[in-house]
């Protein structure tokens, strides 16, 4: 009976691990094992780290980017040039960004791209505080991926963009055709931030 009951825990937290993007059941697995037999210096600080991350992390109001201020550290930064903003499509790709160190300005996480094969349209996106935060913008890059999602989106946005005013760029080529932001090293992402190209 007690067996049972903790093969059933291990089981849960075997599908759970199982679930986390890039690990499959055989992953898990080894994850779950090596956490179980490592109660004290992996698994301890790994449920203190979730704890806290649940607790503390929210979207930042502003600009979508995760932190544990709200607004988030990058919106507040002084150093940063407020004017110019930076569209991604996912926290993941500002990251990505941020690594680089290629960009000046502040951003803008979407939340994803139109998509209309999965039914994803503008009132599901981070649209309506993008235009708000474009007035009074000198530039808004769209760094978004080179996918036909990605560049649907990016068409859709500049013309939003441009009946208000705003200068609109895009990353320069570079970035391959199908290429996600987060998989770029990060001289090509800089690079092709640096040579972005006026829409
Ligand atoms: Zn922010």
């Amino acid at each position: 009976m007690r067996n049972e009951t903790a093969g059933a825990e291990i089981a849960r937290l075997i599908s759970l691990l199982a679930r986390l993007p890039g690990l499959g059941p055989r992953s898990a697995r080894r994850a779950a094992l090596f956490l179980i037999e490592r109660k004290e210096s992996q698994l301890a600080p790994l449920i203190g780290a979730l704890a806290q991350v649940a607790e503390k992390i929210s979207p930042c109001r502003d600009c979508g980017n995760l932190d544990s201020v709200n607004p988030c550290a990058i919106c507040t930064d002084p150093r940063r040039e407020r004017g110019m903003i930076c569209v991604v499509e996912q926290v993941g790709d500002l990251w990505a960004l941020e690594r680089a160190g290629a960009f000046p300005g502040c951003y803008h996480v979407l939340g994803g791209t139109l998509s209309a094969l999965d039914g994803v349209g503008p009132e599901d996106l981070n649209i309506v505080r993008l235009l708000e935060r474009a007035d009074g913008a000198s530039e808004v890059v769209l760094a978004l991926n080179a996918t036909v999602d990605g560049q649907t989106t990016a068409h859709y946005l500049k013309d939003l963009l441009a009946a208000k005013g705003v200068a609109v760029s895009a990353l320069a080529h570079g970035v391959p055709v199908g290429g996600e932001l987060d998989y770029l090293d990060d001289g090509t992402l800089a690079a092709a931030i640096r040579e972005r190209r006026g829409l």
